[in-house]
């Protein structure tokens, strides 16, 4: 069940009772609940595999709650929080606190246990799991709640108080953390067969006597402060939305008074009407803000902060993995001194620490310059209280001289100054780069010499990749087998791949990325100006972490990164070989980058290393480069008034990489999921000779914008089957896709490939799939 039991190790260990007047004035939003060694992953997927127990799962969770509230209570952290713990997600948990439970689960109606809620989160052999969508614009994804008219609140899951009545066990007093209603309310969808015009805020009434609930709950055990997540604030809302807080809070203001109230918003610049909604609140005490992301804030605190309130000043980057620059930091929150009194001034992280890497001391290889420019959760937390004991003039003197020593040294050190690269990436901005002639011509120039027949056949890129061949890259890495035998090997699975693609009778192979362990830290170590980490993961969904690389320098190329496996994959064959590539976008959005220049300049950076890539692969004979830009519309900003920048140079950035091929070299781009109707103007402005598009989820969306007659002259390949998916689609299945596709599109640009790469398939599943996806095709070549 969701009960915690404490561990032994909880119950001896010491207690933390500091004197709060040795405390100063520091709070943190929330923490990593993976562990340092991502041991919650492991015994997750241990109890999911029925290889452990509850029990022992518990134990891990508890021992992992224990262990970080007790590392914030010695940092000397003040306001710590509870219930930012979650076994899966915490909008799940909240979710399981309203009792909102799908009636597909067939929950009893008593206190939500692991059954039910990792059904919600995963699916169980008879139902499927709940949606699940990104959180904001950063890379974790929460599981979204279906709500309607009928659904029946409760209250059923009393996770909130048994954490905060465990942190209390061990003697610290925690500022327990829930997401806000209204929030929850608009990051809700409307249930399966309800309205999707269904007005979700309705529910308001509904869920705060739940929220009472747990406030006089929480009361009891002796919360003295609450702190509830509303980041929708950041948002562009509607005014009904923004009146949603004002009543939801008055509703609460009775159950909430005899506490502290903190309303923590994160992740950009707050609106100013929302500012004023916010600041107006009845019952609230304290306003948390992001002061990294957002530039304007600030202005708005020093111009209309209430007075007599708290002000929680996010100056630590919850988003990044970079040591603050402390004295910079110090220079903001003395600003604000004036406008906050003394003693409600609270220094705090800009949002959660879930989305920064844990612990840098399990770091030991990573360089030591560069070790001394980071800092990870725990780092940060030590941060936070060394820049609230400075407010109150006990500066830790060395503390702060030696992050000044780490700021200059990473502005003036050399690995990440390249004046070369500074001064051509600097070139770039302002300026336009297309291909000087226009992509219907192109593609003729490219046909002539590619010979293509129509719906030309073609796959993502990646085959599947055996345990063999995951053995074989390690065994090269850990240097436990020669270069001669890493290559041969590799060459053997190239070769695999290309007979196959030529059996299937594909027309335009790849040569399966055999080498590539992920498609950006493949390139990124081969570039400079990248470094990565051992243990920098980030969670990004339930069990799921990833380790984004670092870029810490100015980005360059030193050698052809990919010409020696593509010239090798193209000598096999007589039909064009795809070279691969990932683009500068996708490097950049899924990588930690550095905060010391804009991050358009990064990517422009990358996008020049990625052309010398382009340009070696031409001169080599490869006559199709893909550059894969999955991650493209991921980077899209949260507030609409910032789209047009963002897709302005993230477009021109794909652009560079290509400008510079001749017409008969085809350009392809691929892009992951196919929502991006809202910026199907922007990708035509990519101006690629071919994209292939994730769509076969969501046909009818993809194709609509086309049914609207947005016009595409570039090739267009919508795939015509799931890889997510171990289902072997039938022949009969995708012809009718693909008719419906040619309904739609003209028939001398579409092209037939499946969803995207094939690496996490098996070769039993991908062998039938492809050759039904030949064969739907040679049947309808016939029809035309
Ligand atoms: N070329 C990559 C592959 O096939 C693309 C992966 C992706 O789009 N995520 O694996
Ligand atoms: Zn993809």
């Amino acid at each position: 069940s969701l009960h915690y039991t404490l561990s032994q190790s909880t119950k001896t260990s010491p207690c933390y009772h500091l004197s709060s007047s040795r405390k100063m004035a520091s709070h943190i939003v929330g923490y990593p609940r993976m562990g340092p060694k991502r041991e919650l992953k492991f015994a997750l997927e241990s109890f999911w595999d029925g290889k452990s127990s509850a029990e022992e799962l518990e134990k891990v969770a508890a021992d992992l709650r224990v262990s970080i509230w007790k590392q914030m209570a010695d940092a000397g952290i003040k306001y710590i929080p509870s219930n930012t713990f979650a076994y899966y997600d915490q909008v799940l948990d909240t979710t399981a606190m309203l009792g909102a439970v799908p009636p597909r689960y067939n929950w009893s109606g008593d206190e939500i246990g692991f059954e039910t809620y990792f059904s919600m989160a995963r699916g169980n052999a008879s139902v499927p799991a709940m949606e699940m969508t990104k959180w904001f614009d950063t890379n974790y994804h929460f599981i979204v709640p279906e709500l309607g008219p009928d659904v029946k609140f409760s209250y059923a899951s009393h996770k909130a108080v048994n954490e905060y009545k465990e942190a209390k066990s061990i003697g610290v007093d925690t500022v327990p953390v829930i997401i806000g209603p209204v929030t929850y309310l608009l990051l809700s969808k409307p249930a399966k067969g309800v309205e999707k015009t269904f007005p979700l805020l309705s529910l308001l009434d509904k869920i705060l006597p739940i929220y009472k609930e747990v406030i006089a709950e929480l009361k009891a055990a002796g919360a003295s402060w609450i702190q509830f997540d509303e980041p929708t604030l950041v948002m562009d809302l509607e005014s009904h939305q923004l009146e949603a807080f004002t009543k939801a809070y008055a509703e609460l203001e009775s159950s909430l008074s005899g506490l502290d109230v903190l309303i923590e918003t994160y992740f950009a610049d707050i609106p100013g009407d929302a500012f004023k909604t916010l600041t107006s609140l009845k019952g609230v005490t304290a306003f948390g803000f992001d002061l990294v992301r957002g530039t304007k804030t600030l202005n708005l605190i020093k111009s209309a902060f209430p007075s007599g309130k708290y002000l929680f000043a996010g100056v630590v980057d919850g988003r990044n993995i970079w040591a603050n620059d402390l004295d910079a930091s110090l220079v903001t929150l003395k600003s604000l001194e004036d406008i906050v009194a003394k003693d409600k001034l609270v220094v705090s992280t800009s949002c959660s620490l879930l989305h920064t890497a844990v612990d840098l001391v399990n770091e030991p290889k990573l360089d030591a310059e560069i070790k001394s420019w980071l800092a990870f959760a725990a780092q940060k937390v030590v941060e936070v209280n060394a820049l609230a004991t400075a407010l109150t003039g006990q500066k830790d003197e060395a503390f702060f001289s030696a992050n000044a020593a780490a700021q200059a040294s990473r502005k003036s050190s050399p690995r990440v100054n390249n004046e070369a690269v500074q001064k051509a990436a600097a070139a770039l901005k302002g300026s336009d780069h297309r291909r000087a002639t226009n992509v219907t011509a192109r593609l003729d120039a490219q046909q002539k010499k590619l010979n293509l027949p129509i719906l030309p056949t073609t796959t993502i890129g990646s085959f599947p990749q055996t345990i063999e061949l995951r053995r074989v890259r390690r065994e090269y890495k850990a240097k436990k087998i020669s270069e001669e035998e890493y290559v041969k090997s590799i060459k053997e699975e190239i070769n695999k791949v290309v007979k196959l693609q030529e059996e299937l009778d594909i027309d335009v192979l790849v040569h399966g990325e055999p080498e590539r362990n992920d498609m950006v830290e493949y390139f990124g170590e081969q570039l400079s100006g990248f470094a990565f980490t051992a243990n920098g993961w980030v969670q990004s969904y339930g069990s799921r972490c990833v380790k984004p690389p670092i870029i810490y320098g100015d980005v360059s190329r030193p050698k052809p990164m990919t010409v020696f496996w593509s010239t090798t994959a193209q000598s096999m064959t007589k039909r064009p070989m795809k070279g691969m590539l990932t683009g500068p976008v996708t490097i950049l959005n899924w990588s930690f980058v550095r905060n010391d220049q804009p991050r358009f300049e990064t990517c422009y950076q990358i996008a020049l290393a990625i052309k010398d890539e382009v340009e070696d692969l031409e001169k080599a004979g490869i006559t199709v480069i893909q550059i894969d830009e999955a991650a493209l519309r991921e980077g899209l900003p949260l507030r609409k008034a910032e789209h047009a920048f963002y897709l302005d140079w993230a477009v021109h950035s794909f652009r560079i990489t290509n400008v510079g091929v001749q017409d008969t070299t085809q350009i392809h781009t691929h892009m992951c999921y196919s929502n991006f109707n809202d910026i199907i103007h922007s990708i035509i402005d990519m101006d690629a000779d071919v994209i292939t598009i994730e769509n076969s989820r969501s046909d009818e969306k993809l194709l609509s914008v086309f049914r609207e007659g947005v016009k595409y002259g570039a090739g267009i390949g919508p795939g015509v089957y799931d890889i997510h998916s171990p289902r072997i689609p039938s022949t009969e299945e995708i012809a009718d896709r693909i008719n419906k596709m040619l309904a739609v599109l003209e028939t001398n640009i579409l092209w037939v490939n499946p969803d995207c790469g094939l690496k996490t398939r098996k070769y039993t599943e991908v062998k039938p799939a492809l050759q039904n996806m030949v064969a739907a095709c040679k049947l309808l070549r016939s029809q035309l």
